[in-house]
Order: C-alpha cells, then structure tokens, then sequence
C-alpha cells in the first residue's frame, strides 16, 4: 500500500494541473530483461520462448478471427504473413541455438535472431522486403510481450474516465494516441523535457512530469493523485484540503488561459516597434486551426514525421499531398514551414529498422535518413511541392551537418522538381528554403550554409543536446541542458550574425522558443522569429508587448560580459521578473 499523502518535488514537462486516479502501465516502454543463464536453466528458458511463440501463434489465430467478420483481404493477408514468420524454422531453430550455446535468457536469444533477419533486408530496397522488416518488428514486439508477460498495449481501449496514466515511458507515438477525454495527465520514470514525449504533450495540453525517478515504485493502482505541473509537484493520496485547493486551482489556470486568449491575436511588436514574428510548431495538420486561434501568423515548423507514427507501412504521396495541402489552405498565406522527414532519435515509429543501435541521435536520424531511403524521400518531397500551390510553403531541412550534405538534399530536391515538371504537374515557382542549425558544426560553417538557403531555424532542442553532449531524453543529465550556458548564447548569436549578414531570416524553433524567461534574450540577440507551441504563444506575445527592444540589447551586452551560467540565469531572472509576474496566479498553492 502507498503510504498516505506522499509529495514529490519534480519540474513539470507540460504544464497544467491534473487530478485523478492512477492507471499503472509496468510494461510499456520498460525495456527487456538481458541476462546469462545457468546450463541447468536452458531447458527452462527455451520453453518459456515455446510458450511465447505459441501464445502468440494463438492471439494472431483470434484477430484473424475477428477481422474475417470486420476487414478485408489485405488485412487477412499480412496476419498469414506473421503467423507464418512467428512459425519460421529459422527463427525458432536460431533463437533456440543462441539460449544453448551462448547461454542467454530467451529475450535476448529472440531479439539476436530479429535483428539478424533484419540485416538481411536491411539493403534491399524492394517494397516487399521493406514490408518483411515492419513484419518481423511486428512479431517481435508479440513474442517478446508475451515472454516478458506484460498486458497488450491497448491505450485506446480504456474504458474509465479521468485518469493519470503512470508508465516508465511513452513514445511520442503513444501519446498522440491516448484517449483525452479519459486520460488527465501522465508521469513517467524516464526521460528529459526535451525529449519528443515531453513535447507531444505540451502540444496537447496534457499536464504531464517525466523522468520521474522511483515513480513505479511510490504510485499503485488506483491511487489518487494530483500532478502540479505549474510548481512543480505530484502529490499522491491528497488530503481533502489539497484535494480542494487544486480543483479552484485548476479552475483557475483555465480561466487565466481563457483571458490570455483574448489577446493572442493583437500584433506581435514590441512597446518601441520592433516586431517579432510568432509563430506555431505543429505535428498534425490539425492543430493550424487551434494554432491561428493562439495567435499563431503562421507555422514555424510542421513535424512530418509523426504521419509516419502508429502505423506499419509509410504514408504514401496522396496521402501527404491531402495533409500538407490542409495545413497550407487553412493557413491561408501565412507560412507554413514544413520539415522534411526527421525520423531516428528518440521518435522512432513502428516497424524502424534503423533504431537497432546504441546511439540513435547520432545515427541514421533525419536528412541522413532521407538519403539513404532516397524513395521515402521524394514520395515525400512530390507531395510537397504539388501541395506548394495551395499556399505559401516553406521547405525546412532536419539536421543539416555542414555544406556537401545541403548540395546532396537540394540536387534531389531539384530531381524531384524537374520530375513534375516533365509530368507537367504545376509547382510553386516560390518556395523558400530552410536548414534547421541543430548540429554544432552547422554553426561553424554557418556563413557558407547561408549562402545556399533563405533562411535559418535554430533548434535549440538538439543543439543543446549535440553542444553540451547531454542526451536530451536523459533525466540523469538534465540539469546541464541549459540554453543560458555561455556556449549556447554564443552558438545563437553566430547564427544570428550569419543570417544577417547574408540577409536571411532566423527562427528559433525549439522548446526554449516558447518560454517567456528567455524571450528578451532572443529578442536583443536579433533573432527575427520564433517557433513555438501554439499554446505558448499568448503568453509570449504578451511579454513581448511589454518590452522594448532597448532593453533586450542592454540585458545582451550585459550577458556577454558574463561567463558563467549562475550568473547569466541570476541576471535574465531579475530582468524579467516583473513580466513574468504578469502571469502568476493570483491563489497560489504553497505546498
Ligand atoms: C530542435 O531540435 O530544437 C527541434 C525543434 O527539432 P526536434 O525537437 O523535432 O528535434
Ligand atoms: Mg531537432
């Protein structure tokens, strides 16, 4: 039993206030158990993997079933397909061979076996065998539920209302998926506020905390539990006071909302004229209508690759042509900056054959991607410029490493440009192009690079975590992603001065973008927009309607002066302070 009323100190990934009962999910995410195993122990171990496999031999059997009454041929088709895999000889022959003669535990034996057949798709760039890697992932994920007996991932089945799902972590892709109208918040043991899960929820407005260490172990079933993501607290087993105190409160953080709404569409210029653009980071074509709502001019960077999410196969080219076309209409001629495809890193989506690998931030992520999966990327890039049309598009570019990689993208995009041209297929003649500046080295060579593009987008989110070598999905080290580290400020202001001096424009598309405390910071440092979750937006906009631009030069030259980062952060916290008041709320808790 969770003792009564246990209060635990943790930053809030997406703010808000969220009251309800727990739902423990121990399996998702957890990772699998690896360990040697005794001789004695083989026999066991290899009929635990027997029982896996004919578990899950007979739990295909049942949606077969199911999908004879509901779906159509090809449905039946690919669960043929799996249970012919999970049946493989060579799957069961090999997996068993790895329990015998390396002596290791049936997880590890199956996930050796996997990732051996994968390799040997992994060239093949034929449909079909691509197909046959999103078929094994599938598999594995089966077996490997069924050894490691943990529940089917079954988010969208839940029933009950009002819930704080509690997990060890989600992936982005199974948070686009929860179930709003029952899910409250959620906490999770592991991970950063940088990392794409944190992200996905803001996007959301999910009051969530993540890397919460020891969360699994304080928090059980059905326990109620309060999460303060604007202070910075769970509280599990409330009293009834606290119980109280936090619906007013939560009723009156959506107030406040309510009223910063009111003004989110005024322009976006500071008290002595200067204006800075804001505008809206996106995942889902969806969201551009919300976003205008927010106060939104446009969209700073649409995510791609979460079309790519929950799903087995890739989103073929009509498909996005529809998605990229919406966003750009309801848009209405404001930018829309689309991103080319950044799957890797720590938002893998079903079936990625490429997340086998100890670092994936610094593997086969984004443009690296897209130039090996040549054909992913011009089904995307085709869907792009037909789109181009419907508005005004702007391309941006993921991970950008230096000069050689920019030529190699902008000749395939050229391939694809002159392929519709041929097909007489109408092209927007404008579309501007855009690098994200993420990689340290991108900096360096930034005066080549912008010779080459119209404009820049700094991602701090990634900068940071290429700059500082701290993993942005890492609770363990993110107390050092800080975006007031003096060399943090000075990568910015290289690119800035970059930009400048080849006359494009600069972004700031990461999540520091939408914090207000950082806001005369970016403006002083002559950065021309920034990028954020609409949600953010009304908040930002109105410090930056208090401000001037004076002031943020001023508190620029000062932070120059400065190199340490205590002394920056004590600085930009006194300077701001008095706008940041604006947005206290009035009945405070003080837990
Ligand atoms: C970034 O890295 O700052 C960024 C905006 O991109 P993403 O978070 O999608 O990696
Ligand atoms: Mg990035």
């Amino acid at each position: 039993m969770t003792k009564n009323n246990v209060h635990i100190k943790h930053e809030g990934a997406s703010k808000g206030i969220a009251i309800g009962k727990a739902h423990v999910l121990t399996a998702i995410g957890a990772g699998f158990p690896k360990y040697w195993i005794t001789d004695r122990e083989i026999t066991s171990e290899i009929m635990r993997l027997k029982s896996a496999i004919q578990k899950s031999k007979q739990q295909l059997a049942k949606v077969k079933e199911k999908l004879c009454r509901f779906e159509g041929k090809e449905q039946i088709q690919i669960i043929d397909t799996h249970s012919m895999l999970i049946q493989d000889e060579m799957l069961v022959t090999h997996a068993i061979q790895n329990i015998t003669s390396r002596k290791i535990n049936a997880e590890w034996a199956l996930e050796k076996v996997i990732s051996r057949l994968k390799m040997a798709f992994i060239d093949m760039h034929d449909q079909y065998f691509q197909q046959r890697k999103h078929d094994l992932d599938y598999i594995y994920q089966r077996i490997m539920k069924n050894l490691v007996g943990s529940p089917e991932l079954s988010l969208h089945e839940i029933k009950e209302n009002n819930l704080i799902l509690v997990a060890n972590d989600f992936s982005p892709a199974d948070i686009v998926s929860l179930p709003r109208e029952r899910v409250k918040g959620f906490i999770t043991a592991v991970g950063g506020n940088a990392s794409h899960s944190a992200i996905i929820a803001r996007s959301l407005e999910i009051p969530a905390m993540v890397g919460v260490e020891g969360i699994l172990k304080q928090v059980q079933e059905n326990d109620l539990v309060v999460i303060d993501a604007l202070r910075g607290l769970i509280i599990i087993k409330p009293s009834k006071e606290e119980l109280e105190r936090y619906k007013k409160q939560q009723t009156a953080f959506e107030k406040a909302n309510k009223e910063l709404l009111k003004d989110a569409r005024l322009p976006a210029v500071t008290k002595d004229g200067k204006r800075m653009e804001l505008v809206a980071n996106i995942e889902l074509a969806e969201e551009v209508i919300p976003a205008i709502q927010h106060g939104a001019e446009g969209v700073g960077l649409f995510r791609t690759e979460y079309l790519y999410a929950n799903r087995m196969d890739y989103p073929s080219e009509e498909e996005q042509f529809e998605c990229y076309k919406a966003a750009l209409e309801q848009m209405e001629g404001r930018p829309v900056t689309i991103r080319t495809l950044d799957l890797g890193g720590d938002k893998l989506f079903a079936g990625g054959e490429y997340a086998d690998h100890v670092n994936p931030a610094l593997g086969l992520r984004a443009v690296r991607f897209c130039l090996v999966e040549k054909d992913i990327f011009r089904t995307q890039l085709r869907a792009m410029l037909r789109a181009s049309i419907y508005g005004n598009l702007r391309m941006l570019l993921p991970m950008i490493s230096g000069l050689d990689e920019l030529l190699q993208v902008k000749s395939v995009i050229e391939g694809v440009r002159n392929d519709l041209k041929k097909e007489k297929v109408k092209v927007s003649e404008k579309i501007e192009l855009g690098i994200m500046i993420e990689i340290p080295s991108a900096v360096i060579v930034a005066d080549a690079l912008a010779k080459e593009v119209d404009f820049f987008s700094i991602g701090t989110n990634d900068l940071i975590q290429y700059a500082l070598a701290v993993d942005r999905t890492n609770e363990h080290v993110s107390y050092l992603f800080n975006p007031l580290n003096p060399a943090i400020i000075s990568l910015i202001k290289q690119t800035a001065e970059a930009a400048k001096k080849a006359g494009i424009d600069v972004t700031i598309c990461g999540e520091v973008a939408g914090d207000p405390l950082y806001l005369l910071l970016f403006l002083g440092l002559g950065i021309d927009a920034l990028s954020m979750n609409p949600v953010s937006i009304p908040r930002v906009k109105k410090m930056l309607r208090e401000v001037t631009l004076k002031e943020a030069k001023e508190l620029v030259s000062k932070v120059n002066s400065f190199d340490s980062i205590a002394k920056i952060e004590g600085l930009i916290k006194n300077e701001t302070a008095k706008y940041l008041k604006i947005f206290e709320h009035p009945k405070s808790a003080k837990p």
